[in-house]
């Protein structure tokens, strides 16, 4: 199963996007993880790290706090490797995403809903300062393992698999570990790329997996002067791009995803069109529809 992590389709939009006739629009279908998300990278990352370090031995507990992928991806390698996993999450987290972490036998701590990803990662600290020799603590938020799984797999696999073409590096940020170690490297490779970096437009949004960083604990690997822009998108328009890309592009995929395309068109419309301006933009779909089918946004028509 770990072996399968990373090297994941290129796949390119063939409808959505063709507006702009000098731009192609390709994302990485980070759906084909074995545990089904981007986050499987990071987690594998911050996981052999441990090893490497000493800090995860037979006999620990892997404990973090996560809004959901991550989690499933400590679940599903800690079941692969043996070892137990604890974790914190908002009450309010789906009934499917709590049904697959214990699916996976992990322990759940759920930490209230209206204090949001920040109350489970205050929680993950005070249960790790409690008993630090049972826990490893990878952190997702502070561990340059998270970055760094990014900088060594999914800039490289976007360099080869765009036959070093990329122009426009596009992602939204939640730990910002996939945007800030993609364009990290992407940059060394080629100067040159543009890397534009997406957020929701408010506090309380539906990109499940995003953070709106003006009212979030910034994660300490979150570094602004990556971007050469960062963007902000509507949940509406991320709901409106996922019924798009199921019945255009045959892509079933998340709000969050569909909200990296929505940021793509942005990007777009702003190419130079009186100098025919090329462009190929790729951007991360950190992951499928499947949890997010119980929302009502998929039953609600067009306009309403
Ligand atoms: N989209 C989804 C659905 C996610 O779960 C995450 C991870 N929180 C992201 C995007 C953002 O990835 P990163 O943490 O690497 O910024």
């Amino acid at each position: 199963m770990l072996e399968r992590v990373g090297h994941t389709p290129l796949l390119r939009m063939e409808r959505v996007g063709r507006e702009y006739p000098t731009a192609e629009f390709y994302a990485k279908a980070e759906w084909f993880n074995p545990g089904g998300s981007v986050k499987d990278r990071a987690a594998l990352s911050m996981i052999r790290e441990g090893e490497r370090t000493g800090a995860l031995r037979p006999g620990k507990t892997i404990l973090d706090a996560t809004s959901g992928n991550t989690g499933i991806a400590y679940a599903m390698i800690g079941a692969a490797l043996g070892y137990p996993v604890m974790l914190c999450l908002p009450s309010n987290a789906s009934a499917e995403r709590k049904r697959i972490l214990s699916a996976y036998g992990a322990d759940i701590i759920l930490t209230a809903a209206d204090e949001g990803s920040d109350g489970a990662i205050r929680r993950a600290r005070r249960i790790h300062a409690s008993s630090p020799q049972r826990y490893f603590y990878p952190d997702q938020y502070s561990n340059p393992a998270n970055w760094q799984a990014h900088y060594h797999t999914t800039a490289l696999e976007i360099w080869e698999q765009t036959e070093h073409s990329v122009t426009h590096f596009v992602a939204g940020l939640g730990t910002s570990g996939t945007f800030v170690g993609t364009a990290r490297r992407l940059k060394e490779l080629n100067p040159e790329i543009q890397c534009i970096s997406l957020q929701p437009d408010e506090a309380f949004h539906g990109l499940e997996g995003w953070k709106h960083m003006a009212s979030a604990l910034v994660p300490v690997i979150y570094d602004a002067r990556v971007a050469d822009r960062d963007l902000v998108i509507q949940t509406e328009d991320a709901y409106r791009m996922a019924k798009r890309l199921a019945r255009e592009e045959a892509m079933l995929v998340s709000p969050s995803a569909a909200a990296a395309l929505v940021g793509c068109l942005q990007v777009a419309a702003s190419l130079d069109q009186n100098k025919h301006e090329r462009a190929v933009i790729v951007t991360i779909f950190a992951d499928a529809a499947e949890k997010y089918l119980n929302e009502r946004f998929w039953d609600e028509s067009e306009g309403s």
